[in-house]
């Protein structure tokens, strides 16, 4: 029997999730997906001042709204106990130790390091204290805090997307893994739950590459297989800055908020840096059959903004009636078929909508226009009825009248009329807007 693949997506709840993180999320989801497994949202929120409840949340609608499907959601913060266990085994096997140096301490060992041209690879210092340097430390007031040893051999894998990957633990520092206060940080509870959860294949960010060496160490220590890792370049934006927490505008909240479609944030980060083909896809379902982890280029990937545009309108363009109707009513827009019609292949964002609605329905003010031929236009405006020749007839007749042709004949009339530069087909715009309107808007009314 093969082996269900199960895949995890592990933030921290201490930021808003943007771009980069749910590529990380994605493709994860999508490797569930194409193997029918599982996916799991773990939130790694042991460090409790900076962990939130709203960003939890907010990460929990996040995935929702972009349409991955989660089977089962842990908190990092609820498993404690699971973790004393491990970590209890940890100790009992001599695969811990205990260290005494403060913070300070510590910052000066590394800058001597430093200063010396040397690795600041912590000296293990603390495996090597006399039972009466340990009282003395204690009776200080020292309380101690853990690190786990490593081997010092290479940690090698398979990895997913960069092939053959060696990392030589003789050149990281041995993480600590508890502190002081007797807090958790990140790599034994990240072990411990992959190996609870039965995780078997960990996507993530290439920053996670020297952490996978020293957790695979980790597994081994606990006696389990490590799962199959795969490290993906990370997601850069057009200036080629990774993303951060602190930049919202790139948040998946804030893109939700600009109004753009799940499916348009979903196809563009999967395809770019990838070997999909950048498309409007239809569903993550289809995306799932398509990725190829092991096509990933290894350069950072650019999310451009122009290119997420297009590929919402694309998307926009091809909703139904009835989806496009419950669009438009939750930004407080009502449908109307006619215009949608007309636009819908135009417009980049859904709030375009209004603002055409309001062109072709209500009213508009445009400065500057220049009279004269705003004269002739409306002399030679046909009277109604009006149909799909007008336009044509119309422009026409102000060629032969004028000398205008080109930007110079349509920019004029498309401004008076939409007060825009550009927008849809004018042929079909008038039509909506209709005689009196037009007549008037000519006149700068
Ligand atoms: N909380 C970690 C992060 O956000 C999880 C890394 C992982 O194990 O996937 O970087």
């Amino acid at each position: 029997m093969t082996e269900k693949i199960i895949t995890r997506f592990a933030p921290s709840p201490t930021g808003l999730l943007h771009v980069g993180n749910i590529r990380t999320a994605l493709f994860n989801y999508l490797f569930s997906l194409k193997f029918s497994g599982n996916f799991i949202l773990r939130i790694d929120d042991t460090d409790t001042q900076r962990s939130k409840e709203e960003y939890t949340n907010q990460i929990i609608e996040d995935l929702n709204w972009l349409g991955v499907k989660v089977d089962k959601i842990f908190k990092q913060s609820e498993r404690l106990e699971i973790y004393n266990k491990y970590f209890q085994d940890l100790i009992d096997k001599a695969f811990v130790y205990k260290c005494y140096e403060t913070p300070d301490e510590l910052d000066s060992k590394r800058k001597r390091l430093v200063a010396r041209r040397m690795p600041p690879i912590y000296d293990r210092a603390s495996l090597f204290l006399s039972e009466q340097e340990i009282k003395k430390y204690i009776d200080e007031g020292r309380k101690p805090y853990w690190r786990f040893k490593l081997s010092g051999k290479r940690s090698n894998f398979d990895d997913l997307v960069r092939g053959e990957v060696s990392v030589d633990t003789s050149a990281q520092s041995d993480p600590v893994i508890v502190r002081e206060d007797g807090g958790f940080l990140y790599n034994l509870p990240s072990v411990i739950d992959d190996i609870d959860m039965g995780v078997t294949n960990i996507i993530r960010g290439e920053d996670h590459v020297t952490n996978s060496g020293i957790q695979i160490e980790m597994f081994e220590a606990i006696g389990k297989k490590p799962p199959t890792f795969g490290h993906h370049p990370l997601l850069v934006d057009e200036n080629g800055e990774p993303f951060s927490k602190r930049n919202s505008a790139a948040s998946i909240k804030g893109l939700k908020e600009k109004n753009f479609e799940p499916m348009a944030v979903n196809s563009l980060n999967i395809s770019i840096g990838t070997s999909i083909e950048v498309n409007a896809f239809q569903s993550l379902e289809v995306i799932s059959k398509e990725l190829e982890l092991s096509q990933l280029g290894r350069a950072p990937a650019r999310f451009s903004m122009s290119q997420l545009f297009k590929l919402n309108s694309n998307i926009l363009s091809r909703l139904d009636t009835e989806a496009v109707s419950e669009r438009l009513n939750s930004i407080g827009a009502v449908m109307d078929e006619e215009i949608w019609e007309i636009i819908k292949s135009n417009i980049n964002n859904l709030p375009e909508y209004k603002n055409w609605y309001n062109i072709v329905r209500g009213s508009i003010k445009v400065d500057d226009l220049d009279g004269d031929f705003m004269k002739l236009a409306l002399d030679l405006l046909p009277p109604e009825p009006w149909g799909d020749d007008t336009w044509a007839d119309w422009i026409s007749k102000i060629k032969e009248s004028s000398d205008r042709k080109g930007k110079d004949l349509f920019l004029p009339l498309r401004r008076a009329i939409t007060g825009l530069n550009a927008g849809p087909e004018l042929k079909k715009i008038i039509l909506l807007i209709g005689y009196n309107k037009v007549k008037n808007r000519l006149l700068g009314n």
